[in-house]
């Protein structure tokens, strides 16, 4: 993909802790290359993503702002990613502007913004206080366009997921592909005909809400036996709590390389019940390919091999060999998308 000399950024709002980014309250990191300059001159606008993820684990808030510059096809230029409180829609914008300030190349007027939340998005607003609360009720389009100056797209970060590894990952030349986000909650993002699918309200793609035992626990969504309350990463750090307790997640994916039994049968258990999930899934959109992000990529085949299993458990012969393979984007693959949205959906006629 060429490079086409245009600026753009993107802005990630994100609760979930990533290898290799610090972890420090106050700190901040910057990945990515630095800014390009285009030699045709055509760089002088830039573009902006907000991609946001919120939920409250129970070690505690652990909440993120990123932001990514990247350029008319979606190339992130640049990216910076810093941990914050959750203290509401106002506070985490103002941050995100901060960041896109530190890192704006400053050769142009900033021309759009692309906005990912960790929650399903109905018509720009976030309808519930209990998966990203801070944002529930507020037009969080207009809101990022008043805080940006320019116009802000949205989308659920599963979503922009999807987005990101249709354009530059996995499900590169899939016509439709689906993308499943493992964290504190489990959302996927659908790809039928190149393009993200949303449904009538925005909506599609709740696959953690799946029923997988109509008899199981509790679900934040009020249903019981939702493949969320089986496979989120709370989930499993749950269910090792005596075990290995306050681990992360990626402690727990190392445990498992190491041989630690529970652990491992953890994540076995949960890749069962999401193949079983998938199962439905691909009976249904027969996609060419499953990428498996968030939380979950980094648990690699640990998780693969078995939701392979239950896929093929439960599906279809003509869809249980569907490959089913980690992000290659991992946590960034919110971001990365945003980054697209914001490019794909910018007004190319320049002043
Ligand atoms: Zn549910």
């Amino acid at each position: 993909m060429s490079h086409r000399g245009v600026p753009s950024g993107g802005v990630d709002l994100r609760n979930v802790r990533r290898p290799g980014w610090r972890d420090n309250r106050r700190g901040a990191e910057i990945h990515g290359p630095e800014w390009a300059h285009c030699p045709d001159g055509r760089g002088r606008h830039a573009r902006a993503g907000i991609d946001g993820d919120g939920a409250v684990r129970e070690q505690g808030a652990d909440r993120h702002v990123a932001v990514a510059a990247g350029d008319l096809t979606g190339r992130v230029l640049a990216e910076e990613r810093v941990a914050c409180e959750p203290d509401g829609y106002a506070s985490d914008l103002a941050l995100a502007s901060s960041i896109w300030e530190r890192i704006n190349p400053g050769v142009g007027p900033l021309r759009h913004v692309g906005l990912g939340l960790p929650a399903p998005v109905v018509n720009n607003v976030v309808r519930s206080a209990a998966i990203f609360p801070g944002w529930e009720g507020v037009d969080a389009a207009e809101a990022t366009a008043e805080v940006f100056d320019a116009p802000a797209q949205v989308e659920n970060d599963a979503n922009l997921g999807a987005l990101a590894e249709h354009r530059e990952g996995q499900a590169r030349g899939h016509s439709a592909a689906v993308f499943v986000k493992i964290a504190s909650g489990v959302g996927a993002g659908i790809i039928i005909n190149n393009e993200l699918f949303h449904g009538v309200d925005g909506t599609a793609g709740e696959i953690g809400h799946l029923t997988v035992d109509e008899q199981g626990p509790m679900c934040r969504c009020g249903s019981r036996g939702c493949l969320e309350t089986y496979t989120s990463s709370e989930h499993l750090l749950r269910l090792l709590g005596s075990q290995l307790p306050g681990a992360t997640f990626r402690e727990v994916v190392v445990a498992a390389g190491e041989g630690n039994l529970a652990a491992r049968r953890v994540i076995e258990d949960a890749g069962l019940r999401l193949g079983w999930a998938l199962a439905t899934v691909l009976n249904l959109l027969n996609p060419g390919v499953v990428i498996l992000g968030g939380a979950a990529a980094q648990a690699g085949d640990l998780l693969l091999e078995p939701t392979r299993s239950g896929l093929r458990r439960h599906a279809l012969d003509s869809v249980a060999e569907t490959p089913i393979v980690a992000s290659e984007l991992g946590g960034r693959a919110g971001l990365v998308g945003a980054v697209h949205l914001a490019a794909e959906r910018t007004d190319l006629v320049t002043s």
